[in-house]
């Protein structure tokens, strides 16, 4: 990769990165900015444009003389496709490179059907939506899925997901990349799969913008897990692993978790263990839907054990924010869609067990984005790689 007197790169990868801010520059503002010469921004310019990823605007900057061409990020020119699936749910988008929804869709699809059956519904679904959109196939530069499980992120394959049978080592990848990739002059469009915790991590920090550094987000479903943000990347650790703190022990609890071990967090503060709870005490609940519907209704039992939850949750997050020290922490899924019942208990948690230091300037709140938070999240992990600085360089020369 070029690279400048400074050691970034200033390649043409760098000037789109500079222009994504949305801001149109002159050819004298970007050679001022990365260091080059114009007529090295010249050449690299005309690369992007070539590539669609720029555009040349009207020259309305006057120097005294003739007005300068000036030349912007051109997002819509390219389109990403994201599918969000869930266990018995799925939300489907297409966005362009700018993360303007032009399509968006939420779907019933049991993840238990199976890879085929469900990824050839997603890809007739994307199919119908570029139709109606009127964007040839050609327009997609990438195609983004989040799977409820473990997912091994370089390769794209679930890996022993416990609730999709079938899917078990899977190549999402090549399967969806073949299908969606007939026809075109290019090939397949690159197909990226993360677990859902993670793209949901993606979706907020990119709703929280202005830029946040580190910030952790908190699943409370029927599971427990947290994507990680640090130094505005997700880190997913060696082997796309990190952040399952659903299966870290609580003290003072012996009760069997799904992972085969006793005393996970997840086990007594899940969606799933609290409605068994409830069954046991005789009440209706297939899971945390049913559980967070009954708190609403009033009932006292659910709300208890939200609200404990709540505080269970707090207490392993109270080390975690010791040992992570993010500036926000963000709660999603069913169970934290109670809102404050599940937030004071972990708010209240924290803050007594952290350190002062550590939560000095620490936000704690509910998920901006809602059930879309995976959907967009799956966006941008798409575009952060289509358009980071080495592939453009890539791409360009
Ligand atoms: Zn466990």
């Amino acid at each position: 990769m070029p690279s400048g007197s400074n050691g970034q790169s200033t390649g043409a990868g760098a000037l789109l990165a500079i222009l994504r801010d949305g801001h149109a520059r002159t050819r004298a503002e970007l050679a001022q900015l990365t260091g080059l010469s114009r007529s090295t921004v010249s050449q690299r310019l005309d690369g992007l444009i070539d590539h669609r990823w720029v555009v040349a605007g009207d020259g309305a900057i006057s120097s005294g003389g003739r007005p300068a061409a000036v030349f912007a990020f051109n997002g819509s020119a390219h389109v990403v496709l994201a599918a969000d699936l869930g266990a018995t749910h799925a939300r489907l988008a297409v966005l362009d490179l700018g993360m303007t929804v032009l399509a968006e869709q939420a779907v019933e699809l049991p993840i238990d059907e199976g890879p085929e059956r469900t990824l050839e519904f997603v890809a007739a679904a994307f199919e119908e939506s570029l139709a109606g959109l009127g964007h040839d196939p050609a327009a997609v530069c990438g195609v983004g899925v989040g799977l409820p499980g473990p997912v091994e992120h370089a390769s794209g394959r679930p890996v022993n997901p416990p609730i999709m049978p079938g899917w078990d080592g899977f190549c999402v990848p090549e399967w969806l990349g073949a299908r969606l990739g007939g026809g075109r002059r290019t090939g397949p469009p690159p197909v990226l799969v993360d677990n859902d915790v993670n793209i949901m991590a993606l979706g907020e920090h990119w709703a929280a913008r202005p830029a946040v550094d580190h910030l952790i987000f908190i699943k409370i479903g029927t599971g427990i897990g947290c994507g990680i943000i640090s130094g505005r990347r997700l880190h997913r650790g060696a082997q796309g692993a990190a952040g399952d703190v659903g299966h870290i022990r609580v003290p003072a609890s012996d009760a069997p978790c799904r992972c085969g071990n006793s005393g996970c967090l997840e086990a007594i503060a899940g969606g799933a263990s609290m409605a068994a709870a409830l069954r046991a005490a005789g009440v209706e609940a297939r899971g945390s839907r049913d559980v967070v519907a009954l708190m609403r209704a009033g009932d006292l039992r659910a709300t208890r054990l939200v609200r404990q939850a709540g505080r269970e949750v707090g207490a392993v997050m109270a080390s975690i924010v010791n040992f992570f020290n993010p500036s926000v922490i963000v709660l999603g899924g069913d169970i934290a869609e109670a809102g404050e019942q599940v937030l004071a208990g972990v708010r209240e948690t924290i803050y007594s067990r952290s350190l002062p230091l550590a939560t000095q300037h620490l936000g704690i709140r509910a998920s901006e984005l809602g059930d879309r938070a995976g959907v967009i999240g799956a966006a941008v992990m798409v575009v952060e790689h289509v358009l980071a600085p080495e592939a453009i360089d890539r791409a360009v020369t």
